[in-house]
């Protein structure tokens, strides 16, 4: 029987909110399967690729257990890996504090196209965990492409450098760092909403009285109206309380 567990997005952000997870989670690894790609995939054998990953994985390779956290498949459907207290075995030179997620597909140009399922799918899980463990997209997701094969950071896909073109040369617009800043972050940012600054009086107001810096709103109101002074001190407080001074 198999212990690999399916998820829907809903589930899993809901998994992921309830789980305590006792090692340190600092990044986020993304990967495409390449082999199994689309072609393998019939639509109801999750199980049997999954399965057949872990075989490979550990006979093959020679490792402790199937190398990732989490699979994605073209369906959307969610499935788990390896334990998340392991470190995974995905990125030589980045596995420590990391939770790697592999994309069922060849997403290299020219190969599969990724479905809308798999693509909405990719995003509400990387969204679960940043949120999860309070990551900033832009710091703590990481391609394999980004590596060399000796485990030394490139920082981006460098071709002939590094060690494979994972998640693949047309993932989500490319592999690239400009391809993740262009195509992926601005998906992921609005899980973490910025913290805008204040400047409108209303709401200069209502975040003083939220930190209990004053109790009479409409006084303060009247005040911040009445001189622009009052007004630039009570907007650095509101901001400095907000955390965007
Ligand atoms: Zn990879």
């Amino acid at each position: 029987m198999s212990s690999f567990k399916k998820y829907n997005a809903k589930d899993f952000e809901e998994y992921i909110k309830n789980i305590k997870i006792l090692r340190k989670v600092n990044k986020i690894q993304i990967h495409h399967t390449y082999s199994p790609s689309y072609k393998q995939f019939t639509g109801d054998n999750h199980n049997a690729l999954q399965e057949g990953m872990r075989n490979c994985h550990i006979k093959t390779n020679g490792w402790s257990d199937i190398a990732q956290h989490f699979t994605i498949f073209p369906d959307g459907i969610i499935m788990s890996g390896r334990s998340l207290e392991m470190v995974p075995a995905g990125i030589k030179g980045a596995n420590t504090g990391a939770i790697a997620i592999e994309c069922v597909g060849n997403f290299d140009r020219g190969a599969d196209t990724m479905t809308k399922e798999q693509k909405d799918a990719i995003v509400s899980v990387l969204k679960a965990l940043l949120k999860k463990f309070s990551l900033s997209p832009k710091e703590s997701i990481i391609y394999h492409a980004w590596w060399t094969s000796s485990g030394k950071s490139l920082g981006d896909y460098k071709k002939g450098e590094s060690c494979k073109t994972c998640p693949g040369t047309n993932f989500f617009g490319g592999n690239t760092k400009k391809a993740f800043t262009e195509n992926l972050l601005p998906l992921l940012d609005k899980a973490v909403p910025a913290l805008k600054s204040v400047d409108k009086i209303n709401d200069i107001v209502w975040e003083l009285i939220n930190a209990g810096v004053v109790t009479d709103g409409k006084l303060w109101l009247s005040k911040c109206e009445e001189d622009i002074n009052v007004y630039h001190l009570c907007k650095k407080m509101a901001n400095y309380l907000r955390g965007t001074l």
